[in-house]
C-alpha cells in the first residue's frame, strides 16, 4: 500500500491506465466504508481510497473541527484490506487550483440537504472535480446513505468524466441505524434515539407502499416524529430518480435529516 500526501505526487507516480476503482472518504472508517472498498477490490485490479475532510462542505466551522478523525486506525484498516493507494491530501493542496473548486448546482436541485446546507454540495463536487482530474479511475464507489450526493455527482460527471458510478447499499447496525462517522459523537442514549428514527421511517416506507393512495399519511407520520422530541430539519417523500416531488408507488423514497444534541444525521429508505 502506497500512501500519498499530495495529489501532484500521486499524479507523477501512478499510471492510472489500469482498471482502477476509487473510493473517496472523509476517514474515521467504519463498516459502511469497508463495504465500498471490498466491492471496489472485487471489481477492480487496483483500488485507491482518499481520506479528506473537506472544509468547504461544512457550513459550520465547529462541525468541521468536531468531525471525527483517526488516520492511524484508518491506515491499519486500509492495509488489512490490501488497498493499493491511499491519498491523504492537505487542505492547501486541494485548494491550490481554485478554478477546479468552483462548481455550481442548479436551483432546481436545491432541495433536501442542498436547501438546508447551502454550499455543501458545491464543496463536495469541487473536491470530486479536483480528484477526478488526477485520479483516472474506471469506477467511483459511493454509498446510498448519501443518496442526494450520488444523484448530484452523477449529474456533474455526465459528459465531463468517463467514470462509472457504483452505488452501494447502506450498511446499518443491528439497531437499523446507518453506520456513520458522526455516530462516534453520540452517547448511548442518543444512538438509541437515532436508531428509533431510522426504524420509524423504515416502517413508514412500508405503510406508504401498502396504502399509497392515502398521501395524507406523511403528515400524520411527521406528527409522530415530532412526538419523539427531535429537531427535524426535513422529512420528505421524493422521486428517487429525479428527487422531484412527483413520485409514484414504484419510485418513491423517504428522506430525513435531524439533529440530536447538535449532531446532524441523515437517512433514507
Ligand atoms: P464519508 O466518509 O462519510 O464522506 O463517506 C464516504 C463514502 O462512504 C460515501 O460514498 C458514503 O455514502 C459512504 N458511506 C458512508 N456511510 C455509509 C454506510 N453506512 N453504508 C454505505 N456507505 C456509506
Amino acid at each position: 500500500m502506497i500512501v500519498f500526501k499530495s495529489i501532484n505526487k500521486l499524479n507523477k507516480e501512478v499510471n492510472f491506465k489500469a482498471d482502477t476503482g476509487f473510493v473517496p472518504t472523509m476517514g474515521a472508517l467504519h463498516r459502511g466504508h469497508i463495504s465500498l472498498i471490498k466491492r471496489a477490490k472485487k471489481e477492480s485490479s487496483k483500488v485507491i481510497v482518499s481520506i479528506f475532510v473537506n472544509p468547504s462542505q461544512f457550513n459550520k466551522t465547529n462541525d468541521f473541527n468536531k468531525y471525527p478523525r483517526n488516520i492511524n486506525k484508518d491506515l491499519i484498516i486500509l492495509k488489512k484490506l490490501k488497498v493499493d493507494f491511499v491519498l491523504i491530501p492537505s487542505v492547501k493542496d486541494i485548494f491550490k487550483k481554485k478554478k477546479n473548486m468552483k462548481v455550481k448546482i442548479s436551483n432546481k436541485d436545491k432541495v433536501l440537504c442542498a436547501k438546508y446546507r447551502p454550499g455543501h454540495f458545491e464543496g463536495v463536487l469541487g473536491v470530486i472535480n479536483q480528484f477526478l482530474k488526477i485520479i483516472k479511475s474506471k469506477r467511483i464507489y459511493l454509498g446510498e446513505k448519501d443518496f442526494q450526493q450520488i444523484y448530484l455527482i452523477k449529474k456533474f460527471i455526465k459528459n465531463k468524466f468517463k467514470i462509472k458510478i457504483c452505488a452501494c447499499k447502506t450498511i446499518r447496525q443491528k439497531n437499523f441505524l446507518p453506520l456513520s462517522s458522526r455516530n462516534n459523537l453520540l452517547r448511548k442514549s442518543e444512538i438509541n434515539k437515532a436508531s428509533l428514527i431510522s426504524k420509524q421511517i423504515n416502517k413508514f416506507y412500508f405503510l406508504i407502499k401498502k396504502d399509497f393512495k392515502n398521501k395524507d399519511k406523511i403528515l400524520h407520520f411527521k406528527k409522530i416524529l415530532d412526538k419523539i422530541n427531535l429537531n427535524i430539519e426535513y422529512f420528505e417523500v421524493r422521486n428517487k430518480n429525479t428527487l422531484s416531488i412527483k413520485y409514484n408507488k414504484k419510485n418513491f423514497k423517504l428522506f430525513i435529516a435531524f439533529y440530536i444534541n447538535k449532531i446532524r444525521l441523515i437517512d433514507n429508505v
